[in-house]
C-alpha cells in the first residue's frame, strides 16, 4: 500500500483515485441494485469497446492515478475481464475489485492469485441461503458466493466481506459481522446507503432500512457504533470527490463520484486531462459545503 504520508507533496487537485463502473451487466438482479437497470442488450452494447477503455486507462496512469477500483455490475461479466485487469496492473495502479464472486472460478482465482489485487471486495448479503437468495433473486448464488471465499482464501487473496443493510437481511447483519470476523484475515463492511436507479426509479428504497433500524443495530455493536459516531462528527473530512478521487461510468463518463453523475465529461470524445483539470471543477453537488470546495471553477452552482 502507498503509504499516505508519502503523498503530501500532491497538489490538493490530483486524479490520485479513480472508480471505474466498467460495466452494468451482471449474472444476479439484486432487489437493490442501482445498475441492474441497464442490465439489458440494448444498454450493454453501449458499453466502452475494450480498445477505448484501454486508451482511457492508460490516460489516466499517464495522468499519474494510483488507486483503480473496478465496479460495475458485475467486472468478471465483461468477456475482456482479464484484458482490463491485466492492463491496469501492468500500469501500476493499486487495483481493488468489486465483485459477487459468483463467477470465480478455480481458473479465475488462478489468475487473480497470478496477479494479485490490492483488495477484493465481495457483496454476502446473507448468512443462509434463503435471505442471500431473496436479495440475489439468484438461484444457486449463495453456494457459488461460499465457494468463491474459499477459493480466494486458499489462495490468501485480501478479501473484504461486505452487506448491504436492508428490510430483507436485517436479522442476520450481526452473524454475518460475527462469522466474517471469524475467518482470520478478512475484514467486514457495512453498507447503508440505497440509491435510486440510474433510470431515476425509487425502487430500490422500498428495502431500505429506517434511521431507527439503522440505529438499533449500530448500539449492538461497538464498532458499528463508533463508526457512526464518526460519521456524525462535524469535523469529519470533506468530500474528496472531484479534487482526488472521480468516478467513469460504463459508456465512458467522467463523473464527480458514482452517487452524483448529474454532469459529465464524455471521455470519448477528449482528453481525461482537459475532463479532470478543466471539466470536473465545475461540476456542482448539493451535498457539498460549499466552504470545502474553495478550489471549485466559479462558475459553479450547486444545484
Ligand atoms: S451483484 Fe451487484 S451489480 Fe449485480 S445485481 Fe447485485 S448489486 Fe447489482
Ligand atoms: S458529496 Fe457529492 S460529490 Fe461528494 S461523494 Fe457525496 S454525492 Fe459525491
Amino acid at each position: 500500500m502507498v503509504q499516505r504520508r508519502k503523498l503530501d507533496h500532491l497538489p490538493d487537485r490530483f486524479p490520485l483515485a479513480c472508480q471505474w463502473e466498467v460495466t452494468c451487466r451482471c449474472n444476479l438482479h439484486c432487489v437493490m441494485c442501482y445498475t441492474d437497470c441497464f442490465n439489458e442488450p440494448e444498454r450493454i452494447r453501449q458499453e466502452l469497446p475494450t480498445v477505448d477503455l484501454l486508451r482511457i486507462m492508460d490516460d489516466i496512469a499517464e495522468a499519474g492515478c494510483l488507486e483503480l477500483c473496478l465496479t460495475g455490475g458485475e467486472p468478471l461479466a465483461r468477456p475482456d475481464f482479464f484484458q482490463i485487469y491485466e492492463r491496469a496492473i501492468n500500469l501500476g495502479f493499486l487495483v481493488t475489485l468489486f465483485t459477487n464472486g459468483t463467477l470465480i472460478t478455480e481458473s479465475i482465482a488462478d489468475r487473480l492469485a497470478a496477479h494479485p489485487p490490492h483488495r477484493i471486495e465481495m457483496s454476502m448479503h446473507g448468512l443462509t441461503e434463503t435471505t442471500f437468495e431473496q436479495v440475489t433473486l439468484g438461484r444457486g448464488s449463495f453456494h457459488r458466493c461460499q465457494q468463491a471465499i474459499a477459493l480466494l482464501l486458499e489462495r490468501s487473496l485480501p478479501l473484504t466481506l461486505k452487506s448491504t443493510a436492508m428490510t430483507l437481511n436485517q436479522h442476520e447483519l450481526l452473524p454475518i459481522k460475527r462469522h466474517v470476523e471469524t475467518i482470520g484475515s478478512v475484514r467486514y463492511k457495512l453498507g447503508e446507503e440505497i440509491r435510486p436507479a440510474l433510470d431515476g426509479s425509487g425502487t430500490p428504497f422500498q428495502f431500505a432500512l429506517q434511521p431507527e433500524a439503522l440505529d438499533e443495530l449500530h448500539r449492538q455493536d461497538a464498532q458499528l457504533w463508533s463508526e457512526a459516531c464518526h460519521r456524525r462528527r462535524p469535523d469529519t473530512s470533506p468530500c474528496r470527490s472531484g479534487m482526488r478521487r472521480f468516478h467513469i461510468d460504463a459508456y465512458g463518463v467522467l463523473q464527480l463520484c458514482s452517487g452524483n453523475r448529474a454532469q459529465g465529461y464524455d471521455l470519448l470524445n477528449g482528453t481525461f486531462q482537459e475532463g479532470f483539470y478543466d471539466y470536473l471543477p465545475s461540476f456542482g453537488c448539493r451535498w457539498k459545503d460549499p466552504a470545502t470546495t474553495s478550489l471549485l471553477h466559479p462558475s459553479v452552482t450547486h444545484a
